[in-house]
């Protein structure tokens, strides 16, 4: 998608597979940012530049993106192969995606995890349940991390791996099997537009009312 936000030139600190496919990059920065926002990224100036949740905290030196490489795409082919020192071109933070202090769900899939990785980083993990969905479980992304920090509110949902340490189904399907969802919880999602509209579907045909549904898709 393109954008004409300015885009600042920044050098690659890292860049690491950490799946099939799918990479953390890293740069350090001057930004102020709240955890759950967004930024442009490109390799060139004056593209199309791309969109990516901040995975970071949001008082650390780095800041990181998480994405999986499309392989017909015009972007992450050439992201996945930029050597540390290399120059990416970034815009300021933004978006309006955030947590806010009451208890609820984070329900991400795939590399949707990342602007919650980047609130539990930032200390809004607290009163917070993630739900995570990925085919297996090298999708789970940032799963130590996120161990370390709220270890008993991870749901991890792996839809295809037979031998799965976690939950076998999709996140969809975890969250019919539960008897009860709080309606006063807040419910934030992020990831596909399909994913979304179907937990948006469930939740509200749970009583979830739909102003404590916030959501963030990726497209
Ligand atoms: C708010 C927001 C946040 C996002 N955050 C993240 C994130 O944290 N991590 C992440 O990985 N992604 C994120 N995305 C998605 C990201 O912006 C890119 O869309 C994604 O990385 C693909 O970029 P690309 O240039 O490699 O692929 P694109 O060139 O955009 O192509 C994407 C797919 O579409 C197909 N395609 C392209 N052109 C055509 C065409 N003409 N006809 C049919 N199919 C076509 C390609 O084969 C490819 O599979 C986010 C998107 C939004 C909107």
């Amino acid at each position: 998608m393109s954008s004409k936000r300015q885009l600042l030139e920044l050098r690659v600190e890292t860049i690491r597979s950490i799946a099939h496919g799918v990479f953390i990059l890293s740069f350090k920065h001057n930004f102020h940012f709240t955890a759950g926002q967004i930024i442009a990224v490109d390799i060139i100036p004056d593209g199309k530049p791309r969109l990516y949740s901040i995975a970071s905290g949001e008082n650390e030196e780095n800041m990181e993106i998480l994405f999986d490489e499309k392989k017909e795409g015009k972007l992450t082919p050439f992201l996945s192969k930029l050597h540390p020192g290399d120059a990416i071109y970034v815009s300021e933070p933004f978006g309006t995606f955030r947590t806010y202090t009451d208890p609820g769900y984070w329900i991400a899939s795939g590399t949707g995890v990342a602007p919650f990785v980047s609130m539990a980083r930032s200390g809004f993990g607290k009163n917070k349940i993630l739900i995570h969905g990925g085919k297996a479980d090298e999708n789970f992304y940032y799963s130590e991390l996120l161990e370390s920090i709220m270890p008993q509110q991870l749901i991890r949902c792996s839809s295809q791996q037979e031998d799965t340490k976690y939950y076998k189904g999709r996140l969809t399907q975890w969250l019919k099997d539960q008897k009860d969802l709080p309606t006063a919880y807040q419910y934030y999602l992020c990831g596909s537009a399909e994913m979304v509209v179907e937990v948006r579907d469930i939740l509200i045909s749970r009583g979830i009312p739909f102003q404590n549904i916030i959501s963030e898709t990726y497209f």
